[in-house]
């Protein structure tokens, strides 16, 4: 097979530069926040974090540590069995800290803790409550782990008071083995979406896959199909990039012709709201699509 070595040109990405961008950046300085943003060199950060207003400023939070206890196949986050415990002061220096800083929309995210027997759902509620406690107005979207089935987790962290409950499929139900953590499990995955909006039937649910895995259209075509059936309101497709040679590699590089074809089917599908395109994450301008799409 052909190794594929050059990366097409709509991957490579622009310097970020504008000054609500540069403004935010600074007001993080003291903050002591842990911004995936910042930490996985995101190429939308200015798009993100610059967005048109302040109500629709977009970063993503990592809580709970940096260390997980899975390992997935396509990610480059440090991995252990037990990994150093849960600082308690972080859901109220979280808020604190989110309160103070000009951003209208947070993620919030996590890696898995499947050490801690709640998986950290407490600590991941409590964070959101205290949020919403200082700051009313700022829409939290979660990017939660699956809790390893365990409904309830997810049920607490679904009555907290976010606004979007998310959890990532990542891929096809085919590719789950070969590139998720082996404890991750498609099935799973759509248990956990379903229990969220069962829960609060109010609140949004998302989900986000990544393409260039090697996965065919029928199997992610029917990948949507599952997704509509639980309710699932939001989809987000993006390319996937090899963190290091010890990942995965990239099966291929999608167009963004391809990318736009798959949002237009999802919104045909019935989907709220999609962003799909090569360098899409998960949390690419989910503020101003949340604002756009959901409340208006
Ligand atoms: Fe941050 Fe997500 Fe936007 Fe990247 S896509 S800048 S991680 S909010
Ligand atoms: Fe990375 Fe999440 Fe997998 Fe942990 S569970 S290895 S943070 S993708």
């Amino acid at each position: 097979k052909k190794q594929i070595t050059r990366l097409p040109e709509w991957l490579k990405t622009p310097i970020p530069n504008n000054s609500n961008y540069k403004k935010i950046k600074k007001d993080l300085r003291g903050l002591k926040l842990h911004t995936v943003c910042e930490e996985a060199r995101c190429p939308n950060i200015s798009e993100c974090w610059g967005g048109s207003d302040k109500s629709t400023a977009t970063a993503t939070i990592m809580l709970m540590g940096d260390t997980c206890t899975r390992g997935c196949r396509f990610c480059s986050v440090k991995t252990s069995k037990t990994p150093p415990p849960l600082d308690i002061h972080e859901p109220e220096h979280t808020a604190e800290a989110l309160s103070r800083w000009g951003l209208g929309y947070v993620v919030l995210t996590s890696v898995d803790r499947d050490d801690l027997a709640d998986g950290g759902a407490r600590h991941f509620a409590e964070t959101i409550m205290k949020i919403k406690q200082k700051k009313p107005e700022m829409h939290v979207e979660a990017l939660t782990g699956d809790y390893a089935g365990d409904l309830e987790m997810v049920a607490l962290v679904a009555r907290s008071g976010l606004d979007v409950y998310a959890h990532n499929m990542e891929t096809v139900e085919e590719l789950t083995p070969f590139v998720r953590d082996r404890r991750a499990k498609f099935r799973q995955s759509l248990t956990v979406l379903e229990a969220a909006k069962k829960t609060v039937p109010s609140l949004i649910t998302k989900t986000s896959i990544m393409l260039g895995l090697g996965e065919t259209e029928d199997q992610l075509l029917e990948t949507l199909k599952e997704l509509r059936k639980i309710d699932v309101d939001i989809v987000t497709f993006g390319q996937y990039m090899r963190p290091t040679k010890r990942h995965m590699k990239v099966e291929e590089y999608v167009t963004p012709e391809k990318f736009e074809a798959w949002r237009q089917r999802a919104l045909d599908m019935g989907f709220l709201y999609c962003a799909s395109g090569p360098l899409v994450r998960s949390s690419y301008k989910a503020g101003e699509a949340f604002i756009e799409n959901v409340l208006k």
